[in-house]
């Protein structure tokens, strides 16, 4: 899936420790395909925002996190990479999502541990 989304991110940058905001990639609640209001992708959300997505009765509802594992569940976690506008660094933040809302960062890092919290955190 190609598609993705960002979530804007107000947090201490895990590279420089700057109070900074993040622009984190998501592949939650992404598709070419969209509704009156446009595509389900490169959108911008905040935390607590729910994102646009196909109608819960509606047969393309579950796809919203079919990415990875192809599981469907309620809670999930995603590690989002991003670039820290302040000292340039690749980071990520681990973004907890209820449905295809995202609520709040669980973790951060740099890059070169961003692996290891997929393994730790995604398909769980
Ligand atoms: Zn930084």
């Amino acid at each position: 899936m190609a598609a993705f989304n960002y979530l804007l991110l107000e947090m201490d940058c895990p590279a420089c420790g700057q109070a900074t905001m993040l622009r984190a990639q998501t592949h939650m609640a992404s598709d070419y395909e969209g509704d009156e209001r446009g595509r389900f992708m490169d959108r911008e959300y905040r935390l607590g925002e729910p994102m646009w997505w196909f109608p819960k009765d509606t047969p393309d509802y579950p796809d919203w996190m079919t990415w990875g594992t192809g599981q469907v569940a309620d809670i999930v976690y995603e590690v989002c990479p991003a670039c820290c506008p302040l000292c340039d660094s690749e980071v990520y933040a681990v973004v907890k999502f209820k449905s295809t809302t995202p609520l709040l960062v669980v973790a951060n890092g740099l890059e070169c541990d961003r692996n290891a919290a997929a393994t730790r955190w995604e398909g769980r």
